[in-house]
């Protein structure tokens, strides 16, 4: 554990990463300077929060590094072309992100064992995954928690009172960029699409992020066999000896795999019997059995099937029984708003997946059903909708486009999906998506799900994808009251 004792260390922003990094580092006896680019209400209470403590804060000037200093610890929102990491650079001097801090404390207490980390990365997935991950490692008896981007501050886990057996663990990409010394246990990257780019800079500056999950792993590294450039970050990754590349696929699994026979989960990787080729792990309707209840929500989706093998597989590289495998899946409880079962009207289905905010992810859950109305747009960040639309064209009963770059997606439709009727709200205000609502169950027919898939952000309407579910789901419910569904 790093001595932090009188020493200059600039924390770069305030906020949920930047408050409580000050605060350790001040307890830890450490001079902080905290520099934030914005002087807003919001920056000013929660800085003289800090000044409280003894804290420096500096308003108003993210760029200029303070004299003397020794480390810079960043929160994750930086891009690493701001110009403080230019003037750290200058001068030599270190810059960790809240993840990497963590990780330098994790063993500050002596009379505590470092809970392991079992770490999930991927542009899409991930708090699925570690959701999935967490119920398992809590069905076999371990004392563990969901923490990192998933909204748990690491910070928080290392430095409070709980003890742990191992963690479950989500890391973006921007908090992998910034954690050079981070070594998992074991490690997936669930899949690699363009995302984020303006931050990194370029897609492979980002890959490259997402693979450092990878360097120094103990046990396994876990990949996806449908996308080959997360095995090339396997092989490019520095590991410990005798670290496993362990892929998974929704196909039947080869040797050190986990996959699908048939409708089963299937361990080919950690079989502890040797007269055996094979472990039955789970039913694939194991999957969110338990949250899926007995209502008439659908099957698990094909991507969270991928999720599930690879949580399994980190589980399982800890050693965690197939017993506990299957009971933590079947326990297992989504976040709200991605693939979220709504409500059933007539014979409709509605389907809230407004965490899809890139085209990786809407892609995903298109996959999953047929026909569908889907209700998409929002703020499209630059991407474009060719593939996504000419992807699902054939399972289109109908499109309700909302929000601000929805002409993208029309003329996508145009292009790909000409005979798809599509209506064009022209809205942007939050009302917008009752009237998506009752343009969607106009086009449903028997049988058909609609889906909220914006494959976009939803800033241009909403405070954030969450605000954007809800007003669905509400609308949705409304409509089921009514007893308006369509025959
Ligand atoms: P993340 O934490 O990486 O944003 P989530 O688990 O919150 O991932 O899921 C976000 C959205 O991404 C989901 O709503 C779904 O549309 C899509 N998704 C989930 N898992 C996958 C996957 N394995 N591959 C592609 N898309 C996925």
């Amino acid at each position: 554990t790093p001595d932090f004792h009188g020493k200059h260390v600039t924390v770069a922003g305030l906020g949920v990463s930047g408050v409580p990094a000050a605060r350790v580092l001040r307890e830890l006896g450490a001079e902080v300077t905290v520099v934030n680019g914005g002087d807003g209400p919001r920056e000013r209470t929660q800085a003289g929060e800090l000044e409280a403590l003894g804290v420096t804060v500096r308003l108003g000037d993210g760029a200029t590094l303070p004299a003397g200093t020794e480390l810079v610890v960043t929160t994750p929102g930086w891009k690493p072309a701001s110009p403080l990491f230019a003037a750290a650079a200058a001068a030599g001097v270190p810059v960790w992100g809240d993840v990497e801090l963590a990780w330098r404390l994790r063993d500050r207490d002596p009379a505590r064992k470092p809970a392991p980390w079992l770490a999930v990365t991927g542009t899409n997935g991930k708090t699925t995954t570690v959701r999935m991950l967490e119920s398992i490692l809590g069905a076999a008896g371990l004392r563990t928690a969901a923490v990192g981007n998933i909204g748990v501050s690491l910070l928080d886990v290392v430095t409070g009172d709980a003890e742990y057996d191992v963690l479950a663990v989500e890391l973006s990409s921007y908090q992998l960029h910034w954690a050079p010394s981070v070594r998992a246990h074991s490690a997936a990257v669930l899949n690699l699409a363009p995302d984020h780019l303006d931050w990194h800079g370029s897609m492979a500056a980002y890959a490259a992020d997402k693979g450092r999950i990878y360097e120094g792993n103990r046990v396994a590294c876990v990949y996806n066999t449908a996308d080959p450039a997360t095995e090339e970050l396997v092989r490019a990754a520095d590991v410990e000896e005798g670290c496993r590349a362990i892929g998974f696929t929704l196909g039947t699994p080869g040797p050190s795999q986990l996959g699908l026979v048939d409708d089963l989960l299937v361990d080919r990787a950690f079989v502890a019997d040797r007269h055996r080729q094979a472990q039955e792990l789970a039913q694939i309707t194991d999957i969110g059995a338990a949250a899926r209840g007995a209502d008439q929500a659908p099957p698990p989706a094909p991507h969270n099937i991928a999720n599930a093998l690879a949580a399994a597989a980190l589980a399982r590289a800890w050693g965690v029984t197939p017993a506990a495998v299957r009971d933590g899946l079947r326990a297992f409880r989504p976040d709200p708003h991605r693939i979220e079962f709504v409500a059933r009207t007539g014979e409709v289905t509605w389907i809230d997946d407004s965490k899809a905010t890139n085209t990786h992810a809407a892609q995903a859950s298109l996959a999953a059903y047929r026909p569908i109305v889907w209700i998409a747009g929002g703020l499209a960040k630059g991407a474009a909708f060719d593939e996504l639309v000419r992807d699902c064209a054939d399972r289109l009963r109908g499109v309700v486009l909302i929000g601000a770059d929805r002409a993208l997606i029309r003329d996508a439709l145009a292009r790909h999906a000409p005979e798809v009727p599509v209506v064009d709200l022209d809205r942007t205000d939050t009302g917008a998506m009752a009237a998506a609502v009752r343009e969607a169950a106009r086009l449903a027919r028997p049988g058909d799900t609609v889906l909220l898939a914006p494959a976009c952000a939803s800033m241009d309407m909403f405070v954030n994808y969450n605000a954007r579910g809800d007003a669905f789901a509400a609308a949705v419910r409304e409509l089921a009251a009514g007893g308006e569904g369509p025959a």
